[in-house]
Parts: C-alpha cells; sequence; structure tokens
C-alpha cells in the first residue's frame, strides 16, 4: 500500500482524498493516513499530493509510518 507520512501534518490539501478509487484515506489527529488494507496500489494519489507525503511501502521511509497509518485509520 501507500503510506501518509510526517509532511502531511497541518496540510489542508484534501487532492488525494477526491482521486482515490477506493475511498481508503481516512483522518487521522492531524494528518491523513491511508488504510493499508483498502489500498490497492493504484498510485493516482502519490502525484496529486502538492507536499509529496504519500510514499509507496517499498520506501524503507515508509516502515515508521505504516504503523500510523493503519492504527489512525481504523480508530476513525
Ligand atoms: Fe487510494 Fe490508490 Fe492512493 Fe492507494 S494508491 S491510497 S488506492 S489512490
Amino acid at each position: 500500500p501507500y503510506v501518509v507520512t510526517e509532511n502531511c501534518i497541518m496540510c489542508k490539501f484534501q487532492d488525494c482524498v477526491e482521486v482515490c478509487p477506493v475511498d481508503c484515506f481516512y483522518e487521522g489527529e492531524n494528518m491523513l493516513v491511508i488504510h493499508p488494507d483498502e489500498c490497492i496500489d493504484c498510485g493516482v494519489c502519490e502525484p496529486e499530493c502538492p507536499i509529496e507525503a504519500i510514499i509507496p511501502d517499498t520506501d524503507p521511509e515508509s516502515d515508521k509510518w505504516l504503523e500510523l497509518n493503519r492504527d489512525f485509520s481504523e480508530k476513525w
């Protein structure tokens, strides 16, 4: 799946949410997150993000954000 990272914190853009074909974005405390089980890896959200906060889970940087994405998307 794709993962939302710290650049998203306090970001007001929602372009990623609008393009996601499976509506797997959720609101965390101060950032958006992607539900890792619902994301179909289509990648269309990545270029929509103006601050490059969305990365694929093949990126080593995603490791520390994956669980946070899961926790927030299941909580709300
Ligand atoms: Fe949604 Fe596709 Fe982005 Fe996954 S990669 S969050 S399915 S737009």
